[in-house]
């Protein structure tokens, strides 16, 4: 390959939204490299019966590509991936994405202030500046139970969905009763012979107000209309992330919401009990669903909360050694987060390992930079993650910011920028004081929002206009320029 000024790695909202802007500035040498053979990201990985946002769609997609065409308030995932396509055509981008190419290894040369990119083809290439957009959720994490390789039918990941694995009249079990495996249960629940649920945390449920758009699309596509709407669900779901932003006590009202959905989905005490969460609600991420707990009551469906001791050859056995026969296992057990990177051969400044700058947690200045690391930007990186709106908006802040990066860049002719490792601890210090307080650390429960450690290197705590105006202007100042004519 042809040595690319910019490298872009992964081609979903992220890099694409990176894309977009870079062509937009008229800047065109640059690539994005994908492992997998389409765009899309999360949402061509998850195609699992069901599988729709949990964010409004007119919120989940792109400011400056405003849709009028979602049959739905939370669109279904072939809808976001056709949108994500025409965003592909309609800016052009084909022509700068590379398929099947996995990047394995990074290494800053600091002789030339270049990355040394290499791929899993063994292709080797510079590259001035790196933006890291392989989304958070993209490695699917396996249960570590004793025998699980053991079981000999089919199993599979909720983000790895078998299609060819007809589940009708089965014997099936779910393990994991997350934001996925709520979509999905109900969709299956009626084809199998048998559900096994296996729950080892009740997640909270709300009501999930999923309104038909088609049939009001005439009127959103007026002049503003669609801009109008993007405008009342961002300040409706900000003012909803208060419990989240200020203080675990205003959650109160949301549990309200679940609770009341709760005792009227489900009139059975004993299963009621089961489903009801011993956490603040937020802590985990909030599932909305309508059909999730009335699948839970049907005849066929059986919630397991024991907890699982073995996997054998045909089946689970419970903690009260009970043995499950089952044909198929389905884990809906989320994703590697917190030790996304843990693998990955990323080497910065004087030999510097990403597993060694982050020994005690993962850490970015406003999730963009890491010291150490220059020209190196995250999308989605540390501490922007959400749980009470878009990401995509999250995106398109780290998107002008980078691209205020490499302004200065060029401005100043410098060769690098590197945040000031000073910068980036104060910020992370002050972030971590923040999350101490909010119900992701205070809630009494246990979530890949956290790492080992105890500490929360995902969230970003506070509202999303608190973002946008951290990120609105970058400063100079928080960065060296390394090889700069001038500053
Ligand atoms: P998840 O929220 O991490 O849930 C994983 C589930 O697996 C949890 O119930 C967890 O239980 C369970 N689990 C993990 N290890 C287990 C074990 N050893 N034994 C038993 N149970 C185990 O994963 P997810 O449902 O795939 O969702 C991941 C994230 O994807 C969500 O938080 C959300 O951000 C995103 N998502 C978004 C949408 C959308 O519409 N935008 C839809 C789906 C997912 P514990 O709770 O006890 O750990």
């Amino acid at each position: 390959m042809r040595n690319p000024g910019i490298t872009i790695i992964g081609a979903g909202f992220g890099g694409l939204c990176m894309a977009i802007k870079l062509k937009e500035a008229g800047y065109h040498d640059f690539v994005i490299l994908e492992k997998a053979d389409d765009i899309g990201g999360t949402w061509r990985d998850n195609t699992y019966p069901g599988c729709a946002c949990d964010v409004p769609s007119p919120l989940y997609s792109f400011s400056f590509e405003l849709n009028t065409e979602w049959s739905r308030l939370f669109a279904p995932q072939q809808e976001i991936w056709d949108y994500m396509r025409h965003c592909v055509r309609k800016y052009g981008l084909a022509p700068h994405i590379r398929f099947g190419t996995e990047v394995t290894a990074l290494e800053y040369a600091d002789d030339r202030a270049l990355w040394h990119v290499t791929t899993a083809g063994g292709e080797r290439f510079t590259t001035h500046a790196v933006v890291l957009g392989m989304g958070p959720l993209h490695i699917p994490s396996y249960p570590e139970i004793p025998g699980r390789e053991r079981f000999t039918g089919p199993a599979f990941h909720s983000a790895r969905w078998d299609h060819s694995c007809d589940l009708t009249g089965k014997r099936v079990a779910v393990i994991g009763t997350g934001a996925s495996a709520a979509q999905f249960v109900p969709e299956i629940a009626p084809r199998v012979g048998r559900l096994y649920v296996f729950q080892r945390t009740a997640p909270w449920v709300q009501p999930r107000p999923d309104i038909r758009l088609d049939e009001i699309r005439k009127y959103l596509r007026l002049p503003g209309a669609a801009r109008a709407l993007r405008y009342v669900i961002y300040w409706f779901l900000e003012a909803r992330g208060a419990g989240f932003a200020i203080h675990p006590r205003l959650m109160k009202t949301q549990e309200r919401i679940a609770a009341r959905h709760l005792a009227r989905q489900v009139p059975d005490p004993e299963l009621r009990a089961k489903l009801t969460p011993g956490y603040t609600i937020g802590c985990k991420r909030i599932v909305l669903s309508n059909d999730y707990y009335p699948a839970l009551t049907r005849e066929n469906v059986e919630l397991i909360t024991d907890g699982i001791t073995e996997i054998r050859e045909r089946s689970i056995v419970d903690a009260t050694g009970r043995e499950h026969e089952v044909d198929v296992i389905i884990y809906g057990t989320g994703f590697k987060v917190t030790d996304a990177l843990s693998d990955f051969t990323l080497i910065g400044r004087n030999g510097l390992k990403i597993q060694d700058a982050w020994r005690d947690g993962m850490h970015a200045y406003l999730g963009i930079t890491t010291a150490g690391f220059p020209n190196l930007f995250f999308l989605l990186g540390p501490n922007t993650g959400l749980g009470h709106t878009s990401v995509v908006f999250m995106i398109e802040c780290q998107v002008r910011y980078i691209m205020d990066c490499l302004r200065l860049l060029s401005r100043t002719k410098a060769k690098a920028l590197d945040v000031r490792p000073e910068v980036e601890r104060r910020f992370t210090e002050r972030l971590q004081r923040r999350l101490s307080r909010r119900v992701w650390n205070q809630g009494g429960c246990r979530s890949w929002y956290l790492d080992a450690n105890g500490n929360n290197p995902t969230i970003w705590p506070g509202f999303t206009f608190e973002y946008w105006a951290w990120t609105r202007r970058m400063r100079p100042e928080a960065f060296e320029l390394i090889g700069a004519a001038r500053a």
